[in-house]
């Protein structure tokens, strides 16, 4: 591989949040041909109908608990300077009346991150042990500690009153019901509207000179293009046409293993449950009472097996509710190889259910915590597909042995709040300056035989695997009866 300039051609296939990062920060570092495929025509699709990338999505939580993971909090910390510096942006757009040509999908005006706060519920008597660690963690961090409401701390009780945060301490009504509470609320933590966010750095990247080649045959990776002694010099599309590069980095999220296959011992493609509620605008009580002033994002039992989380209702009226207590697989041959990929409403092989676990999972949590929403229903389901890693770390480095080709993926789930600083780390990894925290966490790595490697041991036969599971279906989403099992 040529050593990589300032001019170098650049291709990265993948337009989610890994990709755009990297191609924003590439832009912003000086590189002038940055070039990002897609398959998706996210220019007319706006990150919304049709689309079925983990960050096409309606929300995601923007959190700071990481438990000891001090790393990730402080990249949570920083990102979150630039996403208020970006809902100014498109404040002040909308204080000039400059039109800068948005994208259809997003407006001046529009917020990407609302500060709703996060209230992070413990399922036994005391915080557990992620808990107690995020607290600690919390300390190192000035200002970061006294942002956290402890339910029964005094003092942080005190604190909430003051700043206008108590009514959010116990949203559910659990004390009153004289059930169990064990809740520690973020107030600096809050939820993002996912693909308005996309659309906002696509629109920060093609401001920056990138450009973005987008739909099924023209954005569509075909083949990696490799030179006899096995580097990448470039990619093939669905359309048949060859597009030549210095480097290429894939960042395919559940895509990615099937595209490059060595990926899959350190990744696996895997599926969180997503569960969505709507309530009518006119039911003004409920429209309300989940309103983001009013709703914190929740969770509830995430390192206790539970693995429950939902946000505050969107402009829309949706509440969306998430299960990740287990990721579901689905395997099958790839060229050759057994590989988990994405089977979602817009693949080959389809998918919008959600298995019956899941389901009833979040049915049991609405009927515990938030029962006035049983009456409405369930009223839509999807599987998100994204990659985890062997120890929820995300994968970026140069593949060994095919020299200009990086891989950008394993977001194992968190990755999504990175999307305004992520690219900075990337683009030292391109650089060959890995040797940072980040290029150390997120380097090459294989799996330890013979030890438990984050679920990816169980492989196709393991009992994650979807075709082996009961899905719900339209008639599981109204509540009450007995629930199938
Ligand atoms: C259910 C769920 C909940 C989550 N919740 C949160 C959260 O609350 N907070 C948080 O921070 N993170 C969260 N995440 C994680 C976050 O969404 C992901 O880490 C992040 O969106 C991954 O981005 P990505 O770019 O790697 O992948 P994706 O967003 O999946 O993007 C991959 C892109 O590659 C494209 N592609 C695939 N194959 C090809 C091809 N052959 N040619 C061209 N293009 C191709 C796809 O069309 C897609 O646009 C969640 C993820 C899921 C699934």
């Amino acid at each position: 591989m040529a050593s990589i300039n300032k001019n170098s051609n650049i291709i990265i296939v993948g337009a989610g949040v890994f990709g755009l990062s990297t191609a924003l920060w590439l832009a912003k570092s000086g590189y002038t041909s940055v070039t990002v495929y897609d398959q998706q025509p996210y220019t007319t699709n706006s990150y919304r109908d049709g689309a079925d990338a983990a960050s096409a999505d309606i929300n995601k939580i923007i959190r700071f608990s990481y438990g000891n993971e001090i790393e990730y909090q402080t990249l949570a910390l920083e990102a979150s300077k630039v996403w208020d510096e970006w809902n100014q942006q498109l404040a002040d757009l909308q204080e000039s009346g400059e039109d800068v040509g948005l994208p259809p999908g997003i407006k001046a005006g529009d917020k990407l991150w609302f500060n709703s706060g996060m209230l992070r519920m413990s399922v036994g008597d005391t915080p557990d042990k992620f808990e107690q660690e995020t607290l600690k963690s919390m300390e190192k961090e000035k200002g970061l500690r006294e942002k956290q409401y402890e339910v029964g701390n005094v003092a942080d009780l005190r604190r909430a009153q003051e700043l206008g945060w108590a009514h959010k301490l116990d949203p559910f009504h659990r004390k009153e019901q004289g059930k169990p509470h064990v809740a520690v609320l973020d107030s600096k933590a809050g939820f993002v509207a996912a693909g308005r966010s996309c659309l906002w750095a696509m629109h920060l990247c093609q401001r920056d000179g990138v450009k973005f080649v987008l739909g099924p045959y023209t954005g569509k990776l075909k083949a990696l293009v490799s030179k006899a002694d096995g580097s990448i010099n470039g990619i093939e599309t669905e359309d048949g046409k060859t597009h030549s590069a210095d480097l290429v980095v894939v960042a395919c999220g559940g895509w990615t293993p099937a595209i490059l296959p060595e990926t899959s011992r350190s990744i696996e493609t895997t599926a969180g449950s997503v569960v969505n509620v709507q309530i009518p605008r006119e039911n003004k009580k409920l429209w309300d009472r989940y309103a983001p002033e009013n709703m914190p994002v929740f969770t509830w039992g995430m390192k206790e097996g539970k693995g429950m989380y939902g946000f505050p209702r969107t402009e829309d009226g949706i509440i969306k509710f998430g299960y990740r207590a287990t990721k579901w697989t689905n395997y099958d041959q790839v060229n050759g190889e057994t590989l988990s990929v994405p089977k979602t409403a817009f693949t080959p092989k389809k998918e919008t259910n959600v298995p019956l676990i899941s389901l009833n999972a979040v049915k049991s949590l609405i009927s515990e915590f938030l029962p006035e929403l049983t009456p409405l229903g369930i009223n839509s389901t999807r599987l998100c597909w994204y990659t985890d890693s062997i120890d929820n770390s995300f994968l970026i480095d140069h593949v060994p042995g095919r020299p200009g080709l990086i891989v950008c993926s394993g977001g194992s789930g968190h990755g999504f709040k990175f999307l305004p600083i992520l690219g900075r780390e990337v683009v030292k990894i391109v650089e060959g300056k890995g040797k940072n925290v980040y290029g150390q966490m997120w380097r090459w790595r294989e799996p330890k035989q013979g030890e438990k490697n984050n679920g990816l041991e169980e492989g196709p036969d393991g009992p994650r695997v979807l075709a082996k599971l009961d899905m719900a279906s339209e008639k599981d989403w109204e509540f009450g009866g007995s629930p199938r099992l």
